[in-house]
Protein backbone atom coordinates (compact mmCIF):
# COMPACT_ATOMS: atom_id res chain seq x y z
CA UNK A 1 0.00 0.00 0.00
CA UNK A 2 0.99 3.46 -0.48
CA UNK A 3 2.32 5.51 2.53
CA UNK A 4 2.01 9.11 1.28
CA UNK A 5 -0.19 10.58 -1.66
CA UNK A 6 0.48 13.45 -3.39
CA UNK A 7 -2.59 15.43 -4.68
CA UNK A 8 -1.85 17.30 -8.05
CA UNK A 9 -5.16 19.22 -8.01
CA UNK A 10 -7.60 21.68 -6.37
CA UNK A 11 -10.78 22.20 -5.24
CA UNK A 12 -13.64 19.46 -4.08
CA UNK A 13 -11.76 16.89 -5.84
CA UNK A 14 -8.39 17.41 -3.66
CA UNK A 15 -10.89 17.29 -0.87
CA UNK A 16 -12.36 14.27 -2.09
CA UNK A 17 -9.16 12.77 -2.64
CA UNK A 18 -7.83 13.32 1.11
CA UNK A 19 -10.95 12.14 2.27
CA UNK A 20 -10.43 8.70 0.82
CA UNK A 21 -6.44 8.38 1.47
CA UNK A 22 -7.31 9.16 5.19
CA UNK A 23 -9.88 6.21 5.45
CA UNK A 24 -6.96 4.08 3.95
CA UNK A 25 -4.32 5.28 6.63
CA UNK A 26 -2.44 7.13 3.79
CA UNK A 27 -0.94 10.17 4.66
CA UNK A 28 -1.89 13.29 1.68
CA UNK A 29 0.29 16.10 0.73
CA UNK A 30 -1.55 18.91 -0.92
CA UNK A 31 0.24 21.35 -3.46
CA UNK A 32 -1.70 24.66 -3.91
CA UNK A 33 -0.70 27.99 -6.30
CA UNK A 34 -0.70 31.17 -4.14
CA UNK A 35 -3.87 31.96 -4.74
CA UNK A 36 -5.32 28.57 -3.14
CA UNK A 37 -3.42 29.30 0.07
CA UNK A 38 -6.35 29.54 2.13
CA UNK A 39 -8.02 26.94 0.82
CA UNK A 40 -9.56 23.78 2.59
CA UNK A 41 -7.12 21.17 0.51
CA UNK A 42 -4.23 22.94 1.81
CA UNK A 43 -5.39 23.16 5.64
CA UNK A 44 -6.31 19.65 5.48
CA UNK A 45 -3.50 17.65 3.45
CA UNK A 46 -0.90 16.45 6.45
CA UNK A 47 1.43 18.62 4.19
CA UNK A 48 0.93 21.21 1.69
CA UNK A 49 3.75 22.49 -0.48
CA UNK A 50 2.91 26.14 -2.64
CA UNK A 51 3.45 25.41 -6.35
CA UNK A 52 3.49 28.44 -7.99
CA UNK A 53 1.86 31.47 -8.94
CA UNK A 54 -2.27 31.47 -9.59
CA UNK A 55 -1.62 31.17 -13.35
CA UNK A 56 -2.75 27.26 -14.14
CA UNK A 57 0.25 27.03 -16.18
CA UNK A 58 2.62 28.25 -13.25
CA UNK A 59 1.15 25.88 -10.87
CA UNK A 60 -0.99 22.97 -11.21
CA UNK A 61 -0.21 22.38 -14.50
CA UNK A 62 4.01 22.81 -13.30
CA UNK A 63 5.08 18.92 -14.14
CA UNK A 64 9.06 20.01 -13.02
CA UNK A 65 7.19 21.80 -9.51
CA UNK A 66 4.92 18.93 -8.97
CA UNK A 67 7.56 16.05 -9.07
CA UNK A 68 9.99 18.61 -6.56
CA UNK A 69 6.84 18.85 -4.54
CA UNK A 70 6.79 15.49 -4.28
CA UNK A 71 9.92 14.65 -3.92
CA UNK A 72 10.62 16.90 -0.92
CA UNK A 73 7.85 15.05 0.81
CA UNK A 74 9.29 11.85 0.22
CA UNK A 75 5.64 10.70 -1.56
CA UNK A 76 5.30 7.48 -3.03
CA UNK A 77 2.52 8.24 -5.70
CA UNK A 78 0.70 11.12 -7.45
CA UNK A 79 -3.44 11.47 -7.86
CA UNK A 80 -4.14 13.88 -10.12
CA UNK A 81 -8.24 14.46 -9.83
CA UNK A 82 -10.03 15.47 -13.37
CA UNK A 83 -8.44 18.20 -15.31
CA UNK A 84 -5.30 19.86 -15.19
CA UNK A 85 -2.56 16.65 -15.79
CA UNK A 86 -5.16 14.07 -15.36
CA UNK A 87 -5.15 12.73 -19.10
CA UNK A 88 -1.54 14.12 -19.74
CA UNK A 89 0.51 10.93 -21.12
CA UNK A 90 3.93 12.61 -20.32
CA UNK A 91 2.92 13.34 -16.82
CA UNK A 92 2.55 10.15 -16.48
CA UNK A 93 5.63 8.51 -17.93
CA UNK A 94 8.32 11.55 -16.02
CA UNK A 95 5.91 10.30 -12.74
CA UNK A 96 7.09 6.51 -13.23
CA UNK A 97 10.83 7.91 -14.43
CA UNK A 98 10.91 9.20 -11.04
CA UNK A 99 9.40 6.19 -8.98
CA UNK A 100 6.40 7.79 -8.48
CA UNK A 101 3.14 5.68 -8.58
CA UNK A 102 0.62 7.92 -11.13
CA UNK A 103 -2.53 6.73 -9.80
CA UNK A 104 -3.94 6.62 -13.64
CA UNK A 105 -3.12 4.57 -16.54
CA UNK A 106 0.50 4.64 -18.08
CA UNK A 107 1.21 6.51 -20.53
CA UNK A 108 1.35 4.16 -22.98
CA UNK A 109 -2.58 3.80 -22.47
CA UNK A 110 -3.19 7.44 -22.01
CA UNK A 111 -1.64 7.96 -25.20
CA UNK A 112 -3.74 5.71 -27.04
CA UNK A 113 -7.03 6.30 -25.53
CA UNK A 114 -6.56 9.78 -24.28
CA UNK A 115 -6.29 11.11 -27.67
CA UNK A 116 -10.04 10.99 -29.03
CA UNK A 117 -9.16 10.10 -32.56
CA UNK A 118 -6.85 7.39 -31.93
CA UNK A 119 -9.14 6.29 -29.31
CA UNK A 120 -12.14 5.98 -31.53
CA UNK A 121 -9.84 3.85 -34.19
CA UNK A 122 -8.86 1.76 -31.37
CA UNK A 123 -12.21 0.78 -30.03
CA UNK A 124 -13.29 -0.04 -33.88
CA UNK A 125 -10.90 -2.51 -33.85
CA UNK A 126 -12.13 -3.60 -30.58
CA UNK A 127 -15.43 -4.38 -32.30
CA UNK A 128 -17.16 -1.48 -30.31
CA UNK A 129 -19.58 0.51 -32.45
CA UNK A 130 -18.36 4.06 -32.74
CA UNK A 131 -19.86 6.74 -34.16
CA UNK A 132 -19.07 7.03 -38.25
CA UNK A 133 -16.75 9.51 -38.96
CA UNK A 134 -13.36 10.46 -40.77
CA UNK A 135 -10.57 7.66 -40.40
CA UNK A 136 -8.42 9.79 -37.90
CA UNK A 137 -7.34 13.46 -38.40
CA UNK A 138 -8.50 15.42 -41.18
CA UNK A 139 -5.51 17.23 -42.10
CA UNK A 140 -6.90 20.60 -44.61
CA UNK A 141 -9.78 22.19 -45.16
CA UNK A 142 -9.89 20.67 -48.60
CA UNK A 143 -10.17 17.33 -46.86
CA UNK A 144 -12.53 18.09 -44.65
CA UNK A 145 -14.69 19.64 -47.37
CA UNK A 146 -14.88 16.21 -49.28
CA UNK A 147 -15.30 13.82 -46.03
CA UNK A 148 -18.23 15.93 -44.93
CA UNK A 149 -19.34 15.46 -48.66
CA UNK A 150 -19.57 12.58 -48.56
CA UNK A 151 -21.12 12.06 -44.92
CA UNK A 152 -24.06 14.11 -45.62
CA UNK A 153 -25.07 17.03 -43.22
CA UNK A 154 -25.20 17.86 -40.39
CA UNK A 155 -20.94 16.79 -39.21
CA UNK A 156 -19.58 17.16 -36.08
CA UNK A 157 -15.93 18.71 -36.50
CA UNK A 158 -13.91 17.74 -33.06
CA UNK A 159 -10.63 18.33 -31.58
CA UNK A 160 -8.59 15.34 -31.19
CA UNK A 161 -7.43 16.44 -27.72
CA UNK A 162 -10.47 18.30 -26.88
CA UNK A 163 -12.41 18.11 -23.72
CA UNK A 164 -14.85 20.25 -20.92
CA UNK A 165 -17.02 20.30 -24.30
CA UNK A 166 -14.24 22.55 -26.01
CA UNK A 167 -13.18 21.94 -29.83
CA UNK A 168 -16.42 20.97 -31.06
CA UNK A 169 -18.60 22.59 -33.62
CA UNK A 170 -21.47 21.39 -35.43
CA UNK A 171 -21.67 22.29 -39.31
CA UNK A 172 -25.09 22.29 -41.16
CA UNK A 173 -23.75 22.70 -44.53
CA UNK A 174 -20.65 22.81 -46.85
CA UNK A 175 -20.77 26.68 -47.01
CA UNK A 176 -20.10 26.66 -43.37
CA UNK A 177 -17.22 24.40 -43.15
CA UNK A 178 -13.98 26.31 -43.95
CA UNK A 179 -14.79 28.48 -40.82
CA UNK A 180 -15.71 26.07 -38.47
CA UNK A 181 -12.57 24.38 -39.45
CA UNK A 182 -10.67 27.16 -38.86
CA UNK A 183 -11.89 28.33 -35.64
CA UNK A 184 -11.95 24.80 -33.87
CA UNK A 185 -8.52 24.44 -34.49
CA UNK A 186 -7.88 27.50 -33.16
CA UNK A 187 -9.38 26.71 -30.12
CA UNK A 188 -8.41 23.46 -29.47
CA UNK A 189 -4.51 24.90 -29.87
CA UNK A 190 -4.54 27.91 -27.51
CA UNK A 191 -6.67 25.14 -25.13
CA UNK A 192 -4.53 22.05 -25.95
CA UNK A 193 -1.90 22.49 -27.60
CA UNK A 194 -2.69 20.82 -30.96
CA UNK A 195 -4.75 21.68 -33.36
CA UNK A 196 -5.45 18.35 -35.08
CA UNK A 197 -9.37 17.91 -36.02
CA UNK A 198 -11.46 14.95 -36.63
CA UNK A 199 -14.84 14.85 -38.36
CA UNK A 200 -18.06 12.59 -37.25
CA UNK A 201 -21.48 12.21 -38.57
CA UNK A 202 -23.58 14.83 -35.99
CA UNK A 203 -26.03 12.33 -34.49
CA UNK A 204 -29.41 14.21 -33.75
CA UNK A 205 -31.21 14.37 -30.06
CA UNK A 206 -29.01 11.83 -28.82
CA UNK A 207 -28.14 10.79 -25.12
CA UNK A 208 -25.26 11.18 -23.43
CA UNK A 209 -25.05 7.32 -21.48
CA UNK A 210 -21.41 6.88 -20.05
CA UNK A 211 -20.23 3.42 -18.14
CA UNK A 212 -17.69 3.55 -15.11
CA UNK A 213 -15.51 1.02 -15.24
CA UNK A 214 -12.86 -0.16 -12.03
CA UNK A 215 -9.52 -2.07 -13.82
CA UNK A 216 -7.30 -4.36 -12.01
CA UNK A 217 -3.65 -5.18 -11.97
CA UNK A 218 -4.55 -8.40 -12.58
CA UNK A 219 -6.50 -8.31 -15.56
CA UNK A 220 -10.09 -7.85 -14.23
CA UNK A 221 -12.53 -4.99 -15.50
CA UNK A 222 -16.22 -4.47 -13.82
CA UNK A 223 -18.85 -2.14 -15.12
CA UNK A 224 -20.36 -0.12 -12.36
CA UNK A 225 -23.21 1.07 -14.69
CA UNK A 226 -24.40 3.70 -16.73
CA UNK A 227 -24.73 7.53 -16.14
CA UNK A 228 -26.98 9.76 -17.70
CA UNK A 229 -25.29 13.24 -18.79
CA UNK A 230 -27.38 14.52 -21.22
CA UNK A 231 -28.41 17.86 -19.52
CA UNK A 232 -25.66 19.76 -21.42
CA UNK A 233 -25.14 23.43 -21.89
CA UNK A 234 -22.34 24.37 -24.80
CA UNK A 235 -21.72 20.25 -24.43
CA UNK A 236 -20.89 20.39 -20.86
CA UNK A 237 -22.88 17.96 -18.53
CA UNK A 238 -24.55 20.28 -15.41
CA UNK A 239 -26.61 17.51 -14.15
CA UNK A 240 -26.07 13.94 -14.08
CA UNK A 241 -28.12 10.76 -12.99
CA UNK A 242 -27.91 7.23 -11.71
CA UNK A 243 -29.89 5.40 -13.15
CA UNK A 244 -30.59 6.74 -16.68
CA UNK A 245 -34.76 7.20 -16.72
CA UNK A 246 -34.16 5.10 -20.25
CA UNK A 247 -31.42 2.33 -19.67
CA UNK A 248 -33.07 -1.24 -18.73
CA UNK A 249 -31.24 -3.89 -17.43
CA UNK A 250 -30.55 -5.47 -20.85
CA UNK A 251 -29.26 -2.28 -22.40
CA UNK A 252 -26.92 -1.73 -19.13
CA UNK A 253 -26.01 -5.40 -19.53
CA UNK A 254 -25.21 -4.91 -23.06
CA UNK A 255 -23.47 -1.49 -22.93
CA UNK A 256 -21.34 -3.32 -20.11
CA UNK A 257 -19.96 -5.99 -21.88
CA UNK A 258 -18.98 -4.18 -24.90
CA UNK A 259 -17.34 -1.92 -22.62
CA UNK A 260 -15.36 -4.66 -20.34
CA UNK A 261 -14.08 -6.24 -23.37
CA UNK A 262 -13.11 -3.19 -24.92
CA UNK A 263 -10.78 -2.38 -21.87
CA UNK A 264 -9.59 -5.84 -21.53
CA UNK A 265 -8.43 -6.03 -24.74
CA UNK A 266 -6.76 -2.64 -24.70
CA UNK A 267 -4.63 -4.33 -22.08
CA UNK A 268 -2.74 -3.16 -19.10
CA UNK A 269 -5.85 -0.67 -18.32
CA UNK A 270 -5.43 -0.14 -14.61
CA UNK A 271 -7.87 2.02 -12.55
CA UNK A 272 -10.95 4.21 -13.21
CA UNK A 273 -11.97 4.73 -16.63
CA UNK A 274 -15.30 6.02 -18.34
CA UNK A 275 -16.62 5.01 -21.47
CA UNK A 276 -18.91 7.27 -23.48
CA UNK A 277 -21.49 6.59 -25.75
CA UNK A 278 -24.21 8.50 -27.81
CA UNK A 279 -27.42 6.19 -27.63
CA UNK A 280 -30.01 7.29 -30.51
CA UNK A 281 -34.14 6.67 -30.69
CA UNK A 282 -33.58 3.02 -31.43
CA UNK A 283 -31.51 2.27 -28.45
CA UNK A 284 -28.42 2.01 -30.84
CA UNK A 285 -25.35 3.24 -29.06
CA UNK A 286 -21.97 4.55 -30.23
CA UNK A 287 -18.82 4.65 -28.75
CA UNK A 288 -17.38 8.94 -29.13
CA UNK A 289 -14.94 8.69 -26.03
CA UNK A 290 -12.87 7.45 -22.93
CA UNK A 291 -12.17 9.37 -20.34
CA UNK A 292 -8.99 8.13 -19.11
CA UNK A 293 -9.40 9.46 -15.07
CA UNK A 294 -11.88 9.87 -12.03
CA UNK A 295 -15.06 11.94 -13.37
CA UNK A 296 -16.62 15.21 -11.89
CA UNK A 297 -19.76 13.11 -11.14
CA UNK A 298 -18.33 9.95 -10.35
CA UNK A 299 -20.40 10.25 -6.95
CA UNK A 300 -23.73 9.33 -8.37
CA UNK A 301 -22.26 6.09 -9.34
CA UNK A 302 -20.73 5.47 -5.39
CA UNK A 303 -24.44 6.17 -4.27
CA UNK A 304 -26.29 3.75 -6.59
CA UNK A 305 -23.75 1.25 -6.06
CA UNK A 306 -22.28 1.54 -2.64
CA UNK A 307 -18.92 1.76 -4.03
CA UNK A 308 -16.31 4.37 -3.10
CA UNK A 309 -14.53 4.92 -6.33
CA UNK A 310 -11.57 6.66 -4.77
CA UNK A 311 -10.95 4.56 -2.72
CA UNK A 312 -11.39 1.22 -5.19
CA UNK A 313 -9.17 3.58 -7.74
CA UNK A 314 -6.00 3.61 -5.33
CA UNK A 315 -6.56 0.12 -4.61
CA UNK A 316 -6.36 -1.39 -7.77
CA UNK A 317 -3.22 0.88 -8.41
CA UNK A 318 -1.98 -0.81 -4.88
CA UNK A 319 -2.16 -3.78 -6.74
CA UNK A 320 -5.59 -4.83 -5.13
CA UNK A 321 -7.56 -7.72 -6.50
CA UNK A 322 -10.99 -6.00 -7.18
CA UNK A 323 -13.49 -7.92 -5.45
CA UNK A 324 -15.77 -10.72 -7.22
CA UNK A 325 -19.04 -9.00 -5.58
CA UNK A 326 -18.41 -6.09 -8.09
CA UNK A 327 -19.59 -7.80 -11.10
CA UNK A 328 -22.96 -8.47 -10.20
CA UNK A 329 -24.22 -4.96 -8.23
CA UNK A 330 -27.44 -3.65 -9.46
CA UNK A 331 -27.94 0.05 -8.79
CA UNK A 332 -29.85 0.59 -5.57
CA UNK A 333 -32.35 3.73 -5.78
CA UNK A 334 -31.74 6.45 -7.64
CA UNK A 335 -29.10 9.56 -7.74
CA UNK A 336 -28.84 13.33 -9.35
CA UNK A 337 -25.90 15.54 -8.90
CA UNK A 338 -26.53 18.94 -9.53
CA UNK A 339 -23.13 20.77 -10.27
CA UNK A 340 -22.99 24.33 -9.03
CA UNK A 341 -21.08 26.93 -10.74
CA UNK A 342 -20.35 30.56 -10.02
CA UNK A 343 -21.96 31.70 -12.86
CA UNK A 344 -25.06 34.29 -13.37
CA UNK A 345 -27.99 32.61 -15.18
CA UNK A 346 -29.75 35.57 -15.47
CA UNK A 347 -26.66 37.29 -17.43
CA UNK A 348 -25.81 35.02 -19.76
CA UNK A 349 -23.65 32.54 -17.18
CA UNK A 350 -20.97 35.16 -16.53
CA UNK A 351 -18.80 33.96 -14.28
CA UNK A 352 -19.18 35.35 -10.90
CA UNK A 353 -15.67 34.95 -9.06
CA UNK A 354 -15.56 37.04 -5.50
CA UNK A 355 -16.17 36.49 -1.90
CA UNK A 356 -18.80 33.91 -0.14
CA UNK A 357 -20.20 36.27 2.26
CA UNK A 358 -22.52 33.97 4.11
CA UNK A 359 -23.38 30.31 3.45
CA UNK A 360 -25.91 27.64 4.55
CA UNK A 361 -25.68 24.10 2.99
CA UNK A 362 -28.11 21.57 3.98
CA UNK A 363 -27.60 17.67 5.35
CA UNK A 364 -29.64 15.11 5.91
CA UNK A 365 -30.84 11.44 4.64
CA UNK A 366 -29.45 10.98 1.14
CA UNK A 367 -28.05 14.24 0.27
CA UNK A 368 -24.27 14.61 0.11
CA UNK A 369 -22.41 17.92 -0.95
CA UNK A 370 -19.07 18.14 -2.30
CA UNK A 371 -17.14 21.37 -1.85
CA UNK A 372 -14.33 23.31 -0.89
CA UNK A 373 -16.02 26.82 0.02
CA UNK A 374 -17.07 28.23 3.18
CA UNK A 375 -18.05 31.64 4.64
CA UNK A 376 -15.18 34.35 3.69
CA UNK A 377 -13.84 32.12 1.27
CA UNK A 378 -13.13 34.14 -2.10
CA UNK A 379 -13.41 31.98 -5.21
CA UNK A 380 -10.49 32.67 -7.73
CA UNK A 381 -11.40 33.96 -11.59
CA UNK A 382 -8.56 31.54 -12.79
CA UNK A 383 -9.93 28.29 -11.81
CA UNK A 384 -13.20 26.32 -12.89
CA UNK A 385 -15.96 27.76 -11.68
CA UNK A 386 -17.58 24.85 -10.36
CA UNK A 387 -17.99 25.81 -6.57
CA UNK A 388 -19.97 22.71 -5.51
CA UNK A 389 -21.06 19.58 -6.51
CA UNK A 390 -25.18 18.73 -4.74
CA UNK A 391 -25.70 14.80 -5.02
CA UNK A 392 -28.36 13.13 -3.87
CA UNK A 393 -29.76 9.71 -3.01
CA UNK A 394 -33.21 8.04 -2.90
CA UNK A 395 -35.07 4.90 -3.65
CA UNK A 396 -37.04 6.14 -6.90
CA UNK A 397 -36.11 8.80 -9.25
CA UNK A 398 -38.91 10.97 -8.58
CA UNK A 399 -38.23 11.02 -5.06
CA UNK A 400 -34.40 11.96 -5.91
CA UNK A 401 -36.00 14.71 -7.93
CA UNK A 402 -38.20 16.04 -4.89
CA UNK A 403 -35.02 15.76 -2.58
CA UNK A 404 -32.68 17.64 -5.21
CA UNK A 405 -35.58 20.69 -5.66
CA UNK A 406 -35.91 20.80 -1.46
CA UNK A 407 -32.24 20.82 -0.76
CA UNK A 408 -31.44 23.28 -3.46
CA UNK A 409 -33.98 25.77 -2.28
CA UNK A 410 -33.08 25.21 1.28
CA UNK A 411 -29.57 26.53 -0.14
CA UNK A 412 -27.43 29.77 0.82
CA UNK A 413 -24.48 31.04 -1.23
CA UNK A 414 -24.24 35.05 -0.53
CA UNK A 415 -21.96 37.02 -2.34
CA UNK A 416 -21.78 35.35 -5.51
CA UNK A 417 -23.97 34.12 -8.05
CA UNK A 418 -24.61 30.19 -8.81
CA UNK A 419 -26.57 28.52 -11.06
CA UNK A 420 -29.35 27.90 -8.46
CA UNK A 421 -31.99 29.09 -10.31
CA UNK A 422 -31.71 27.91 -13.42
CA UNK A 423 -31.31 23.78 -11.82
CA UNK A 424 -34.04 24.65 -9.96
CA UNK A 425 -35.79 25.19 -13.11
CA UNK A 426 -34.23 21.86 -15.12
CA UNK A 427 -36.12 20.13 -12.36
CA UNK A 428 -39.16 21.46 -12.69
CA UNK A 429 -39.53 21.22 -16.31
CA UNK A 430 -42.27 18.04 -16.96
CA UNK A 431 -40.08 16.66 -19.87
CA UNK A 432 -37.09 16.38 -17.63
CA UNK A 433 -39.94 14.97 -14.93
CA UNK A 434 -40.50 12.58 -17.29
CA UNK A 435 -37.72 11.40 -18.01
CA UNK A 436 -38.17 12.39 -21.44
CA UNK A 437 -35.24 14.37 -22.67
CA UNK A 438 -31.78 14.33 -24.87
CA UNK A 439 -28.90 16.54 -25.51
CA UNK A 440 -30.45 19.20 -27.26
CA UNK A 441 -32.80 19.67 -23.96
CA UNK A 442 -31.29 22.87 -22.42
CA UNK A 443 -31.06 24.50 -25.74
CA UNK A 444 -34.76 24.76 -25.92
CA UNK A 445 -35.50 25.07 -22.66
CA UNK A 446 -36.97 28.65 -22.03
P1 LIG B 1 -16.42 14.98 -16.78
O1 LIG B 1 -16.92 14.01 -17.78
O2 LIG B 1 -15.55 14.43 -15.73
O3 LIG B 1 -17.51 15.83 -16.28
P2 LIG B 1 -15.54 17.30 -18.15
O4 LIG B 1 -15.29 17.16 -19.60
O5 LIG B 1 -16.71 18.05 -17.67
O6 LIG B 1 -15.45 15.84 -17.61
O7 LIG B 1 -14.22 17.87 -17.50
C1 LIG B 1 -13.97 17.88 -16.12
C2 LIG B 1 -13.04 19.01 -15.79
O8 LIG B 1 -11.81 18.84 -16.43
C3 LIG B 1 -13.56 20.35 -16.20
O9 LIG B 1 -13.13 21.26 -15.24
C4 LIG B 1 -12.88 20.59 -17.54
O10 LIG B 1 -12.71 21.97 -17.77
C5 LIG B 1 -11.57 19.88 -17.35
N1 LIG B 1 -11.06 19.22 -18.57
C6 LIG B 1 -11.63 18.22 -19.25
N2 LIG B 1 -10.85 17.82 -20.28
C7 LIG B 1 -9.75 18.59 -20.24
C8 LIG B 1 -8.55 18.67 -21.03
N3 LIG B 1 -8.34 17.87 -22.08
N4 LIG B 1 -7.63 19.56 -20.66
C9 LIG B 1 -7.83 20.37 -19.60
N5 LIG B 1 -8.93 20.33 -18.82
C10 LIG B 1 -9.88 19.47 -19.13
P1 LIG C 1 -15.54 16.39 -24.55
O1 LIG C 1 -14.21 15.71 -24.76
O2 LIG C 1 -15.47 17.86 -24.61
O3 LIG C 1 -16.27 15.81 -23.39
P2 LIG C 1 -17.21 14.74 -26.27
O4 LIG C 1 -16.66 14.12 -27.49
O5 LIG C 1 -17.39 13.86 -25.08
O6 LIG C 1 -16.34 16.01 -25.89
O7 LIG C 1 -18.59 15.44 -26.62
C1 LIG C 1 -19.24 16.31 -25.70
C2 LIG C 1 -20.73 16.38 -26.02
O8 LIG C 1 -20.94 16.88 -27.37
C3 LIG C 1 -21.43 15.04 -26.02
O9 LIG C 1 -21.84 14.64 -24.73
C4 LIG C 1 -22.61 15.30 -26.95
O10 LIG C 1 -23.65 16.00 -26.30
C5 LIG C 1 -22.01 16.23 -28.00
N1 LIG C 1 -21.51 15.42 -29.15
C6 LIG C 1 -20.27 14.99 -29.34
N2 LIG C 1 -20.14 14.29 -30.50
C7 LIG C 1 -21.37 14.29 -31.07
C8 LIG C 1 -21.92 13.76 -32.29
N3 LIG C 1 -21.16 13.09 -33.16
N4 LIG C 1 -23.23 13.94 -32.54
C9 LIG C 1 -24.01 14.65 -31.66
N5 LIG C 1 -23.56 15.18 -30.52
C10 LIG C 1 -22.26 15.03 -30.21
MG1 LIG D 1 -16.84 13.83 -23.11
Amino acid sequence: MFNKVLIANRGEIALRIIRACRELGIKTVAVYSTSDEFSLHRKFADEAVCIGPADSKSSYLNIPSIISAAELTDSDAIHPGYGFLSENSDFSKICNDNNISFLGPSSDTIDVMGNKAKAKSTMKDCGVPVVPGSDGIVGSVDDAIRICDEMKFPVMLKASSGGGGKGLRVVENKGDIKDAYLSAQAESLASFNDDSIYVEKYIQNPRHIEIQILADKEGNVVSLGERECSIQRRNQKILEESPSPIVNKEIRDEMSLISCDAVKKIGGYVGAGTIEYLLDKNNDFYFMEMNTRIQVEHPITEMVTGVDLIKNQILSHAGFTIPSWMNSISPRGHSIECRITAEDPYNNFMPSPGKISSIHLPSGMGVRIDTHIYEGYEISPYYDSMIAKIIVHAPTREESINRMKSVLTECVIEGVSTIIPYQLHILNNHKFINGDYDTSFLNKLN
